[in-house]
């Protein structure tokens, strides 16, 4: 009866509705460290990350047709926020894809503390990376199995830790199954901003070195996006961050912001160096950021 509680197990048991959800099989995949694409070398050695940068030199990649990435380059360093920003279709999700190894570049390489990811396990590259994307998914097993689905040995005094981190023990516990709460498949029965909050927690305790965020375009209610940027603010403290930047304040508080044009950086800096700059960067400025509620600034 034990093994009923591990959520690997449960994982395992709930294959079938993944498959029909992208979000949920980014997370399979990052859990079960496996992408059928991806050429692993047999025996490669684990990942030591130091302070977690991360660089991609002269990277080039397609889907099929037509240059996603084309010999783009950037370095992360290691402990500090970067963003990338740029139009849709620029390439800023594939950058992500990328560093996870869901696929392989064509050209280039991707380097984290000196080493080639693609000459290091894929379990170890995945234990070093935590994403949390727009869309969090939950699974239908217990908040706090959900929580620990990437740390199933986490003790609940952890679970705890990282949940309140995140934000989410109080509104857990005024759930009336608290911790055992089941959230529907996908998480359906908490508020997006709930989902989100379980989403970070996940990464919390999941502690990596390396974050991996891309940033909510739609706005949540007031209160919602309040609690989740401070939350936010917890989990990037101390890591490596890359973000897929939507807000003016994530921009401004980046150690280096990467314009990504095409497939490539076209401009590198912090945002007033490249907004005096007077480019692309303060043109995505007007247009991309005057819309949004910057209240959290
Ligand atoms: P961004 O995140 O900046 O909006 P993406 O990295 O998602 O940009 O996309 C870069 C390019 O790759 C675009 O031309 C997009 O249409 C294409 N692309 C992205 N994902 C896929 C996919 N899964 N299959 C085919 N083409 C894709
Ligand atoms: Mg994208």
């Amino acid at each position: 009866l034990l093994l009923a509680y591990d959520p690997a197990r449960r994982l395992a048991r709930l294959n079938v509705n993944l498959s029909k959800a992208i979000v949920g099989v980014r997370l399979m995949y990052e859990l079960i460290d496996e992408e059928p694409d991806i050429v692993k070398i047999a025996d490669a050695p684990d990942l030591k990350a130091g302070n977690g940068q991360v660089s991609l030199e002269d990277v080039h990649f397609s889907y099929g047709e037509g240059a996603a990435l084309n010999g783009l380059s950037l370095t992360a360093e290691g402990g500090k926020t970067t963003a990338l920003v740029g139009a849709s279709g620029a390439g800023k999700s594939t950058v992500f894809a990328l560093i996870e190894r869901f696929y392989d570049p064509l050209s280039g390489k991707i380097v984290i503390d000196g080493q080639p990811i693609n000459e290091v396990s894929m379990a170890s590259l995945r234990r070093n990376i935590a994403y949390v994307g727009q869309e969090s998914y939950l699974f239908n097993i217990s908040l706090r199995d959900n929580i620990a689905v990437g740390k199933p040995d986490a003790s609940q005094a952890e679970i705890e830790a990282a949940a309140r981190a995140a934000n989410a023990h109080d509104f857990i516990l005024e759930l009336p199954e608290g911790y055992e709460t089941l959230p529907g498949e996908g998480g359906g029965r908490l508020s997006g901003g709930q989902r989100q909050r379980i989403a970070i927690a996940r990464a919390m305790l999941r502690d990596a070195p390396i974050l991996l965020l891309d940033e909510a375009t739609s706005a949540l209610d007031a209160e919602s996006e309040a609690k989740i940027q401070s939350a936010l603010e917890t989990l990037m403290a101390g890591r490596t961050t890359l973000v897929i930047a939507h807000r003016l304040s994530t921009v401004r508080h980046a150690h280096q912001i990467h314009v990504l044009d095409r497939g490539r950086v076209i401009e590198s800096g912090s945002h007033d160096v490249l907004f005096e700059h007077d480019g692309i960067y303060r043109r995505l400025c007007e247009l991309q950021f005057q819309n949004r509620n910057e209240a959290a600034e």
